[in-house]
């Protein structure tokens, strides 16, 4: 999305993306109605509801076998009142095709950052491993927007701090037959477990919490016992757990953390990067898309000047896209946080039936966090708007670049902002 942005505003970008493809089976495949608003700023919204997508209007709680609404998107006074539930590939070669647009955009698949290059005392681009060989790129910023397992935190020297102990989920999928229930998203509780369920028509895909801090299960997890749990707390899945494969089972464990510092000389870190985030909520995606509209706001005008001048770009201006974003990545992980230490274990003790319309949790409870759940996921809490004007006209070549074209634009081995 940075890249996007930047090469509109008319700055040279080349964007590095370690795998050979945008392929995220099980990631976060949601959209949020500000990122959504993004895209129609960009003019590009009509092309995303193109894409297959299902529209989740809110996120629903079964807790026991009752459910209950746990977020609402429809009252909220949005332009797109719900999370897209999209296919992250497709999302991902939507932006890079429009960015493909413009002359000043280059990706690289199957480029996978390994450390910085440095000179005096500032980032000056990274070293790069290729399918042939190992490649430099020279910018005069890195922007390391790579994830919660950052290869360039790492080369920075930066620790993040940790906010709690790791988390384990199994993620799988389950067919859809028409006789299941025609749930959107729904969280599952019951016999001291968790489960998301997301309807992507043709299946479901079963995210399931399998242990906590330190408790890392093998890759080979008891596959019997998660086909025995799920249909226990999924009923109308357990004719056909059998689907479970060790496989095709992906164990993925989750973290939340935060670097107190996102910027140094030359190099700025956004999305999980800066701040992972879990699953919990479904808002690290926005989140991410929030980063990378401030940081653009906030750049390009300064990256301009460093062209003209040819000065370095100051450290300022990195300092002021943490500013701007630094709060509503805390207190989206202090929510998170809370769900996770408080709601959910005691939900899963039974001492908070909030599904039990008649029970003190949910007249007390319910009414509050659904307005929180509703506005911290599906608006967040510092909505940006892309405020940097069109100044690169599209090249317009017509075709939307193929995600491994290493095709024409800037030089990759000096990236001339
Ligand atoms: C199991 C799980 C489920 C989740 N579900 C949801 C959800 O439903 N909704 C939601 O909003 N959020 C969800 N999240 C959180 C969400 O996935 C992240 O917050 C979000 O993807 C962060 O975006 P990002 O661009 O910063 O990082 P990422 O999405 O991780 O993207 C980083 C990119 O950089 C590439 N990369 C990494 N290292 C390198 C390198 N060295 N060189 C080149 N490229 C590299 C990666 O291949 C990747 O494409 C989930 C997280 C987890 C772990």
């Amino acid at each position: 999305m940075l890249a996007l942005l930047l090469v509109r505003a008319g700055i040279d970008v080349v964007l590095l993306e370690k795998n050979a493809d945008f392929l995220r089976d099980f990631r976060g495949d949601t959209v949020q109605p500000t990122t959504i608003d993004v895209l129609d700023q960009l003019g590009i919204a009509e092309r995303f509801h193109t894409l297959p997508h299902r529209k989740l209007a809110g996120i629903s709680l079964v807790q026991n076998g009752i459910g209950v609404e746990l977020a609402d998107f429809t009252g909220l006074g949005l332009r797109f009142p719900y999370l897209a539930v999209v296919p992250q590939r497709d999302f991902l070669h939507l932006i890079t095709a429009e960015a493909a647009r413009y002359p000043g955009f280059r990706l690289l698949m199957r480029t996978e950052a390994t450390g910085l290059l440095r000179r005096d005392g500032r980032a000056a681009g990274v070293r790069c491993r290729t399918r042939n060989g190992p490649l430099t790129v020279r910018s005069s910023l890195v922007v390391a927007a790579d994830g919660r397992h950052s290869v360039l935190r790492r080369a920075a020297g930066l620790t993040p701090r940790s906010l709690g102990a790791p988390l384990y989920v199994a993620m799988f999928r389950l067919s859809r037959r028409a006789t299941d229930p025609d749930e959107g998203l729904t969280l599952r509780i019951g016999q001291g477990r968790t489960a998301s369920l997301t309807n992507r028509t043709a299946y479901w895909q079963v995210s399931y919490e399998t242990g906590r801090s330190g408790n890392a299960p093998s890759p080979g997890h008891d596959v019997e016992r998660l086909r025995r749990e799920i249909g226990g707390l999924v009923p109308f899945l357990a004719d056909r757990t059998d689907e479970i494969r060790a496989d095709t089972l992906r164990l993925v464990e989750v973290r939340q953390d935060r670097l107190r510092r996102w910027h140094g000389p030359g190099l700025l870190f956004i999305g999980d990067a800066a701040h992972a985030m879990s699953p919990v909520g479904g808002s690290g995606v926005n989140l991410a898309v929030q980063d990378a509209v401030a940081a653009a706001n906030l750049l390009a005008g300064p990256l301009h000047t460093c062209r003209r001048t040819g000065r370095p770009l100051p450290r300022r201006f990195l300092a002021a896209v943490q500013r701007r974003r630094r709060l509503p990545a805390v207190l989206t992980q202090d929510f998170h946080r809370l769900l996770q230490r408080v709601g959910i274990p005691r939900a899963l003790r039974g001492d908070q039936t909030l599904a039990r319309p008649d029970g003190r949790a949910a007249r007390r409870l319910l009414p509050l966090l659904r307005r929180l759940l509703s506005r911290v996921t599906g608006v967040g809490l510092r909505p940006e708007h892309v405020r940097i004007p069109l100044t690169a006209r599209p090249a317009d070549r017509q075709r939307s670049r193929p995600a491994d074209d290493e095709g024409t634009g800037p030089s990759a081995d000096r990236c001339p902002l």
